[in-house]
């Protein structure tokens, strides 16, 4: 059976009458869920719906419900809850609204793009190999990061109405994430790209130790490779996969990595008793995703679609199924609004698209982001994946 999702934010689905809102999304547009964030990064958001102010910011990254402590004692890493949760339980509003209509609550759960652990756990945040911290990344590496994500998912679907968890960013991350306003005078090529976010913290390092391998030396050879290109300033045109083929000790550290990842994802996996989904949002080499063992251990992976071309939708469906996953095994997200679905019969022909590829689950985004009219095209969407 198809399963058909909205992603949503707490700030919105309770900004006008919770149950009125979550009753409309299940009567009316006839969604079998909510993809509500209970983790989230900073932002600035447009929210159209409102009267009157529009726009909404975060600062820090932070959880949106209100945490149960003790579920972190063995972890030095403490939620940060939003301000918007600390006297209100949104998600408890939510979730009670979800049940008495019968209608899922998936934990859109934003993992590793945290600027705010990162930043307020340093000892437990990716570092390149200059030593730099990056400030937006915990490392999947770090046992406490590990306890802490196995915390929060137990503490959502413990207290929780939570019937499905979503996790992205379950994973290593990119060495920018376009949190500041960068200033970058070289052409950053990919493999310079990927050598930049190559993580050498101390707990990567003692992984590294325990595969046998020397990250030391590992991190000598990406840092003198990056500080020739610093010094010249030309990108390599080598692949990625080139350059790791041709030195057998990197290859080695990228396979611990790719192990780092899927064992954190079988111990989240392993801790929770609701289904759980897999956003691949990153490939193997940067991000240390292995999406076929990934596709293995969890009950769904999700893919984004975000495309006006219905050709690019059954594309993106098609090659993550060359990797091994078949397509009931996958969830495919659509973006409900300009550009990916510029008008509402866009909307539909991707969902068709991919509904005749056979994916399984149907995720429109965003609940709070798009015009409201645009819930009319995801209601036809519906429809039409319930062949109504
Ligand atoms: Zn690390």
């Amino acid at each position: 059976m198809s399963y058909t999702t909205l992603w949503a934010y707490t700030w919105d689905l309770t900004y006008e009458s919770t149950a009125d809102t979550i009753a409309y999304l299940k009567q009316d547009v006839g969604l079998d869920a909510l993809s509500v964030a209970t983790s989230y990064h900073t932002y600035e958001m447009l929210c159209p719906h409102r009267s009157g102010p529009k726009f909404v910011w975060a600062p820090e990254a932070a959880v949106y419900f209100q945490p149960t402590l003790s579920h972190y004692e063995n972890t030095p890493i403490k939620p940060n809850v939003s301000p918007t949760a600390r006297v209100n339980d949104p998600l408890r509003e939510i979730g009670n609204a979800c049940v008495a209509n019968g209608m899922g609550l998936t934990s859109w759960t934003v993992c590793l793009h945290n600027s705010y652990l990162a930043s307020a756990y340093p000892q437990h945040a990716q570092v390149n190999a200059f030593g730099d911290v990056l400030p937006h990344a915990p490392c999947p590496s770090s046992p406490a990061v590990r306890e802490y994500m196995t915390a929060l998912l137990i503490d959502l679907t413990t207290n929780y109405p939570v019937t499905a968890i979503e996790v992205e960013t379950l994973n290593f991350n990119g060495y920018s994430q376009g949190h500041y306003h960068e200033k970058i005078g070289l052409p950053i090529g990919a493999l310079e790209s990927f050598l930049f976010s190559l993580c050498f913290c101390d707990h990567c390092s003692d992984r590294a130790g325990t595969a046998n391998i020397d990250a030391q030396r590992v991190r000598s050879s990406v840092a003198e490779y990056l500080d020739k290109f610093c010094l010249d300033g030309t990108p390599s045109e080598q692949s990625i996969e080139d350059h790791v083929a041709g030195n057998e000790e990197l290859a080695e550290y990228v396979r611990m990595r790719a192990e780092t990842v899927a064992s954190l994802t079988r111990m989240v996996k392993g801790a929770v008793t609701v289904p759980v989904y897999y956003l691949l949002m990153g490939n193997y080499f940067g991000s240390g995703m292995d999406h076929h063992e990934i596709s293995r251990i969890v009950d769904r992976v999700e893919i984004l679609a975000y495309s006006p071309d219905t050709d690019q939708v059954r594309e993106s469906i098609r090659q993550t199924c060359n990797q091994g996953i078949a397509p009931e095994n996958i969830h495919a997200g659509f973006g409900a609004y300009y550009p990916a679905s510029p008008d509402e019969e866009t909307l539909i022909a991707t969902t068709e698209a991919a509904l005749d590829e056979g994916v399984s689950g149907f995720s429109y985004y965003n609940y709070g982001i798009m015009p409201r009219q645009n819930l009319q095209w995801v209601k036809s969407a519906v429809k039409a994946v319930n062949g109504a």
